[in-house]
C-alpha cells in the first residue's frame, strides 16, 4: 500500500481535492484534525506538554488549555518549535495507527497543510500539491472564513511559498479554473493505482 501526501497553501483546495479521492474509495487522513485530537488522546504527548509547559497546559477535566499554550508560543519561536517537536511525532503515530486499519486498498492519502514544513512528506511514497494563483486562494478563504484581506494575507505569509512546495512535490493538481479538477484527479488516481501495483 502506498502512502500519498497531499498539500497546498491556504485556499488551494487540498481538502476539496481530498474529498474527490475519498469518493473514489481512497481513505484520507486529515492531519490538521488529527493534530487537534492527539492533544487529548496521546498520553506520550500529554506527558511531554505538561513537562514542557507545566501542568497548567491541561484543565482538571483533561481538556487542553489552548489559550495558555497559545500565549506561551505566540511570541516565542523557540517555544513554538518545542511544541511542534512534540505534536508532529504524535500526529505521525496517529497516522501509523490509522493506516493499520486498511489492508485492502492500493493507497491511502495524508492531507496536511504543513506536509513539507513538518518533514512529513519524507514518510510518504509520493506527494501531491494542489495549486492556484495567490489572489484566487486569498479570495476563497476570505469568502469561506469571513475574514479580512489582511488576515488572509497574514495567514498566507506564514506558509512556505507555493513555488518552493511545487519543487518538492511529485505531482501537481491545478485548481485554478484553467483545467477541470475532476479529470486531473481521475488521471492521477490511475497513475497511483499503477504505481501501487508495481511496488
Ligand atoms: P485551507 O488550508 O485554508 O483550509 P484548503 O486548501 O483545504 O484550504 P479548501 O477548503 O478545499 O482549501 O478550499 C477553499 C475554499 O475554496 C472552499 O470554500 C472551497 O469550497 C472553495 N473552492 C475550492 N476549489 C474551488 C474551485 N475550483 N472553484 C471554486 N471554489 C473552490
Amino acid at each position: 500500500m502506498l502512502k500519498i501526501g497531499i498539500t497546498g497553501n491556504i485556499g488551494s483546495g487540498k481538502t476539496t481535492v481530498s474529498k474527490i479521492f475519498e469518493l473514489l474509495g481512497i481513505p484520507v487522513f486529515y492531519a490538521d484534525a488529527a493534530a487537534k485530537a492527539v492533544m487529548t488522546t496521546d498520553q506520550l504527548l500529554i506527558g511531554g506538554l505538561k513537562q514542557q509547559f507545566g501542568n497548567e497546559a491541561y484543565f482538571d477535566n483533561g481538556e487542553l488549555n489552548r489559550k495558555y499554550i497559545a500565549a506561551k508560543v505566540f511570541t516565542d519561536p523557540a517555544e513554538l518549535a518545542k511544541l511542534n517537536a512534540l505534536v508532529h511525532p504524535a500526529v505521525f503515530r496517529s497516522f501509523d495507527e490509522w493506516v493499520k486499519g486498511f489492508s485492502d486498498v492500493p493507497y491511502v492519502i495524508k492531507e496536511a497543510a504543513i506536509l513539507f514544513e513538518s518533514g512529513s512528506y519524507k514518510l510518504c511514497d509520493y506527494n501531491i500539491i494542489v495549486t492556484a494563483p495567490l489572489q484566487m486562494r486569498l479570495d476563497r478563504v476570505i469568502k469561506r472564513d469571513h475574514i479580512t484581506p489582511s488576515e488572509a494575507d497574514s495567514r498566507n505569509s506564514r506558509q512556505m511559498p507555493e513555488e518552493e512546495k511545487v519543487k518538492l512535490a511529485d505531482f501537481r493538481i491545478k485548481n485554478d479554473d484553467t483545467e477541470l479538477v475532476i479529470p486531473q484527479v481521475l488521471a492521477l488516481h490511475q497513475q497511483l493505482l499503477k504505481l501501487a501495483e508495481s511496488k
